[in-house]
């Protein structure tokens, strides 16, 4: 199979789960092809026993009291768990939600995390500011960094190794299985942010234990939603996110949950679509001369390309572009306002394509990984490929006019 085949192979494969898990065969009387959208907050019961009963079922994704999820949600977190191969699924508020939510759940004071200097900027701003005032030691990893580099920063309270594949704004994909052999022997969890990855990078496959997602991209797929989902795949982890997530009362509201089951029964052939395209772009704009380095999982010159190569069964839509160094940021910045059909906006993972700047927006402890020249992020979408390349086309011009009056 060439690279350019496999970035939609895990898509195509993906559309018949996508399509039946979680639908029941329909009744006798008939219903709908997709299920109610239920709201409420109480549940009645009929007897005080059966709503005791009932209360032992936190466990088992069963509608209790609203703030305890709803039947939609139930729903939601039975497909998510069954596409990310794990047993439980909790979805919470939002993608950050579920970076946060399993951290307070597994943490406590005196614990140390290890997080790769990669990962998304909110997640680290909530390492900074309120794991450390709880008294958790935060430190990070290279993202590049070999087993000898990592185990280095592994410390005898390492609890919990953090990492997201591949890293916001800087695209390395990780040795995942090393991480996680790395974090089992000194006692430790793997958490993976896989929201790049869902549906293409199997996380229990390669021993992660805690897999977030921010359903605010690919699986809602509209830029209408905002939620999180977190996955285990064994019950002890189960049961602590569970009671950390009643405890914290984290939900989304069911109408983000019916929206992303909907948005769901869509995601593979949206993402087929749009990785192919994707590819299309870069592959071009790899042979731009203003152009330094493409930095797309699927293209060798990404980092980390060759753990893509081996895990990952298609590639996302989403990359990031860094320009040679005689352009400056303002003439990059020209460039951006020059795009017409490239949304300006944060998110990504919608039917409509997006550039963001990225220079300005990294922090990283090691200095290495961050590009020096210009640098932003494009979100494909599924507008047509050529349409997408002449608007690319006439920004560049405009880089150049910026380049040459600067
Ligand atoms: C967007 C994003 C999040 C946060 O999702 P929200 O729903 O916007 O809070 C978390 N992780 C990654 C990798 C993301 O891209």
């Amino acid at each position: 199979m060439t690279e350019r085949n496999s970035v939609d192979a895990g898509w195509q494969k993906l559309g018949t789960a996508l399509t039946h898990t979680g639908r029941a065969a329909p009744p006798e009387g008939g219903t709908y092809v997709n299920p109610p959208l239920e709201r409420g907050s109480t549940v009645l019961f009929p007897s005080l026993k059966s709503m005791n009963r009932k209360g032992q079922e936190r466990y088992d994704h069963a509608s209790i009291y609203g703030a305890m999820g709803s039947p939609t949600q139930h729903e939601l977190e039975k497909l998510i768990a069954h596409i990310e191969g794990g047993t439980d699924c909790q979805i919470v508020s939002s993608g950050l939600a579920a970076c946060t939510t399993p951290l307070l759940a597994f943490l406590k004071a005196g614990d140390h995390c290890l997080l790769a200097d990669s990962v998304y900027g909110p997640t680290r701003r909530f390492a900074e500011n309120m794991l450390r005032r709880f008294g958790v030691e935060i430190s990070y990893f290279p993202p590049c960094a070999s087993r000898s580099e990592v185990e280095e920063y592994v410390q005898p309270n390492t609890r919990i190794i953090f990492t997201e594949s591949p890293g916001s704004h800087t695209f390395e994909v990780q040795d995942v299985h090393m991480l996680a052999d790395v974090a089992h022997q000194h006692g430790a969890r793997l958490f993976l942010d896989n929201t790049w990855g869902f549906g293409i990078f199997a996380p229990f496959e390669h021993g992660v234990d805690v897999s977030i997602q921010a359903l605010t991209k690919y699986p809602s797929g509209h830029s209408d939603v905002i939620a999180g989902a977190v996955t285990v795949a064994d019950q002890a982890s189960w049961h602590i996110l569970r009671d950390a997530s009643i405890q914290l009362g984290q939900l989304a509201g069911p109408d983000d949950c019916w929206l992303t089951l909907r948005g769901l029964r869509t995601m593979g052939v949206r993402l087929a679509q749009q990785a192919r395209t994707a590819l299309q772009v870069a592959t071009w704009l790899q042979q731009r001369p203003e152009v330094a380095q493409v930095l797309h999982p699927a293209l060798p010159d990404c980092p980390g390309h060759k753990f893509w190569k081996r895990d990952f069964t298609g590639a996302g839509s989403l990359f990031g572009v860094v320009l040679n160094t005689p352009y400056t940021r303002q003439n990059m910045e020209r460039m951006v306002n020059a795009m017409s059909l490239f949304g300006i906006g944060a998110s990504w993972g919608g039917y409509e394509s997006l550039v963001l700047p990225t220079t300005g927006g990294i922090t990283r402890n090691f200095g290495t990984e961050q590009p020096e020249s210009p640098a932003f992020r494009l979100q494909i979408g599924l507008e047509n490929t050529q349409d997408l390349i002449a608007d690319l086309e006439q920004a560049f011009n405009a880089l150049h006019h910026s380049a040459s009056s600067a």
